[in-house]
């Protein structure tokens, strides 16, 4: 009775967490100076084609909605087997899905990043590929993994530490960084509930340094996650209805 009990209000709080989602406008003011709108060249670094859809969504579809120029950077074509060109066309119908201009998105297939645990990133290599990006777009704000990178991948964290030696060793400090906000496995499977958890956490640290942003359009990211045929497996259809960053993100500002 006492687990029936359980469920039951866990059942409905998920279903109250998701209209909340849907139908409550979000309040995030990321970017935002509250004065006017200045529109930002942001760049997102993933690993793999797929992390942008997996963990980024609600972030790429709060930037898209208030009209800045987001470029997307993905340092691998994930776990090649013959199929790099397949997933890097996954990636940019997942990118058409979300709205991303496709002559924004970059993927690179560089012989020292590969896909995979135990293959070591470079993170001087990946901070020069940074700087490239930076310098060719005139890029203002970053976007990446924090260094736990949410799965634990290494790929994941080698980006997050690419681009903090890219910060170590630029004067560049007009730009500003930010990382997303790794969870407790437990916060990360709890889908949209996660929303009231992710705003609690980031009310305690200053506004300046963190932003809870809740997805705006949870189907379109179930969607542009559907356009990489090659991962739509059951696990990862459950991973995105599932997973906490289908519904909210929250991003840290990276201390340079
Ligand atoms: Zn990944």
């Amino acid at each position: 009775m006492g687990w029936l009990l359980i469920i039951l209000s866990l059942t409905v709080l998920w279903i109250a967490s998701l209209c909340k989602v849907l139908f409550a406008p979000s309040k995030a003011s990321f970017l935002d100076n509250g004065h006017c709108f200045i529109k930002k060249n942001v760049l997102l670094v993933i690993a793999h084609p797929d992390d942008e859809s997996m963990f980024f969504s609600p972030t790429i579809n709060y930037l898209i909605a208030r009209g800045h120029n987001l470029h997307i950077l993905c340092l691998s074509v994930g776990n090649a087997d013959g199929m790099g060109n397949l997933r890097k066309n996954e990636l940019y119908q997942a990118c058409a899905v979300l709205k991303v201009l496709l002559e924004k998105v970059r993927t690179l297939d560089h012989p020292d990043l590969q896909d995979g645990f135990g293959k070591v990133w470079n993170h001087s290599l990946v901070a020069k590929i940074i700087e490239e990006e930076i310098s060719g777009a005139g890029i203002d704000v970053i976007i990446t993994f924090d260094q736990y990178g949410v799965s634990g991948h290494c790929n994941h964290r080698d980006v997050h530490y690419g681009v903090c030696k890219y910060f170590h060793d630029t004067s560049r400090r007009d730009i500003e960084a930010w990382e997303l906000v790794s969870t407790s496995l437990f916060r990360k499977y709890i889908g949209p509930i996660d929303i009231w958890l992710s705003n609690f956490y980031s009310k305690r640290i200053p506004e300046r340094l963190t932003h809870c942003i809740v997805n705006e359009h949870p189907k379109k990211s179930f969607h542009a996650m559907a356009q990489h045929s090659s991962q739509w497996v059951w696990f990862r259809k459950l991973f995105i209805s599932l997973s906490s960053y289908t519904y909210v993100n929250t991003l840290r500002k990276i201390d340079k």
